[in-house]
């Protein structure tokens, strides 16, 4: 019996809805995720909680630009599937996997070329490779 203020994911319509459900442990968004890590090159198990899942994708880049360029995927990963679910609940909407991985990689494109005074990689060249693209962020 569900308490009053919980609710089912709308993702993988089931489970109850918690953080650690909605951002790491759904079915739906370990799709998601591995996704994303299959671009990125990494190969990561789902831990139990966001803080370790964190730390470990901080251990697959070896330096500060590809640790900012990473920390942009994980922002926009967070701020795409929030809106995700929330267009679910609200409008009724359904979630396509595909169409939120290219948006988590258009996102974290739109964020990087933002801290840049020009453009330093195209879209498609930042799903090409992003790690090499991180080399373009400023030293400061
Ligand atoms: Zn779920």
């Amino acid at each position: 019996m569900l308490q009053s203020d919980q609710q089912t994911c709308m993702l993988c319509d089931g489970k109850i809805e918690t953080a650690v459900h909605l951002f790491l442990h759904c079915d739906w968004v370990a799709k998601v995720w591995y996704e994303i890590t299959r671009w990125l090159g990494f190969t990561l198990i789902i831990p139990p909680n966001l803080a370790i899942y964190f730390a470990m994708w901080a251990t697959c880049v070896s330096n500060k630009k590809e640790k900012k360029g990473i920390c942009l995927i994980w922002n926009a990963f967070m701020w795409v599937v929030w809106k995700t679910r929330n267009r679910c609940i609200f409008n009724n909407m359904a979630a396509i996997c595909e169409e939120v991985v290219e948006q988590i990689k258009v996102m974290s494109w739109q964020w990087f070329i933002g801290t840049m005074a020009k453009a330093p990689c195209l879209l498609h060249e930042w799903k090409w490779s992003l790690i090499d693209c991180c080399l373009g962020f400023s030293d400061i």
